[in-house]
């Protein structure tokens, strides 16, 4: 059942008409638990918010799977806006983005002409870039660009996802890159041919790139809400003396807020993915995917409307 519900959600994530609905009817049903506002004005002050209580954020502009060049180009003019705020206000965030709504679907020399102004004005203003990871399709040139930029700017890095079989090995070519990593256990609905179908495989191949990152001496964010991968970092940490300035643990906006304040009270880095904008219907779907939780969370919200 809990499948059959994560591969529905995961379909109505990519549905284009349901996507054009949800930018035309707003923040309904529940969504704005997990994505900040549609505007700007909305994400600063919700950042505020958090680096008040201790927390670090990276900010997200929604949007993804873009097809036309005019698009694309506004999508990175909003990421300037959102990172001149960041400068702007003092705000201790970073930006994620995705390559889809940077126009990798249309070609490399859009992609990387976006990436290149909106890395420049990432460097003015002292602000970390990371490139989200989508679906398998796009991994192989994902990794290509992030390679690419990385070799042009420093303040940049990308996600690996635990449950692709590639992942061991796109991490051993990395390392000549000394990355700072997201690693994530992944999102999308993929075929067993690229990845493990089984959540304990998932699971074992996260630790292995947790510590595989770690242990190579790079920078490794940990984006879970899963307790028992947080106790594994704490422990390997705590068992190679690792210091805590090379690592952090990073949730998303609206999931599991009060054990994101716990880690930071108890010491550690918690970094906050902040997603806002009108494109908010494809990540909503996913976090309903994840956890039928979410789903009894958001009917209640209905119901009581
Ligand atoms: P799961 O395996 O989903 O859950 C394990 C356990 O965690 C649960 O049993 C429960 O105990 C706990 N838990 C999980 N969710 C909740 C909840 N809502 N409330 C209470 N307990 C909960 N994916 C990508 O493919 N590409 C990306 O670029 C990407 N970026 C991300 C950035 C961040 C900051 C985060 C946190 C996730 C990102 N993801 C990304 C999503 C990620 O791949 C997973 O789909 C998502 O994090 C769910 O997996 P999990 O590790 O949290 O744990």
């Amino acid at each position: 059942m809990e499948q059959l519900m994560r591969n529905f959600f995961l379909f109505l994530s990519k549905n284009k008409f349901l996507t054009k609905l949800a930018k035309r009817y707003g923040l309904r049903f529940g969504a704005a638990r997990f994505v900040a506002g549609e505007a700007i004005k909305q994400a600063v002050d919700v950042i505020k918010d958090l680096n008040n209580k201790g927390l670090v954020v990276t900010i997200d502009y929604l949007g993804e799977f873009v097809d036309n060049e005019r698009e694309a180009n506004e999508m990175a003019d909003n990421c300037i806006v959102a990172i001149n705020a960041i400068g702007k206000e003092h705000l201790n965030s970073q930006l994620s983005l995705k390559m889809t709504s940077m126009g990798m679907d249309i070609s490399d020399e859009i992609v990387l002409n976006n990436m290149r102004r909106i890395l420049e004005a990432a460097t003015q203003n002292n602000v970390f870039v990371t490139i989200d990871m989508e679906d398998y399709s796009r991994c192989q040139k994902t990794l290509e660009i992030f390679k690419q930029l990385k070799s042009e700017f420093d303040n940049i890095g990308t996600v690996i996802q635990a449950y692709l079989y590639r992942t061991v090995k796109d991490m051993e070519e990395l390392n000549a890159y000394s990355p700072n990593l997201r690693l994530v256990k992944g999102a999308y609905k993929e075929s067993p041919e690229v990845a493990f179908p089984e959540k304990k495989d998932v699971d074992e191949n996260y630790k292995k790139i947790i510590k595989m990152h770690l242990l190579n001496g790079n920078y490794t964010a940990v984006a879970t809400h899963d307790d028992s991968m947080i106790e594994y970092t704490k422990q390997l940490v705590e068992e190679h003396n690792i210091p805590k300035d090379q690592f952090e643990f990073q949730m998303l906006y609206g999931i599991r807020p009060e054990r994101q304040l716990e880690l930071v009270n108890e010491g550690y880095k918690m970094r906050v993915y902040v997603p806002y904008g009108t494109d908010w219907y494809g990540y909503f779907m996913r976090r309903l995917a994840e956890r039928p939780a979410n789903v009894a969370f958001v009917l209640k919200g209905v119901i009581a409307k």
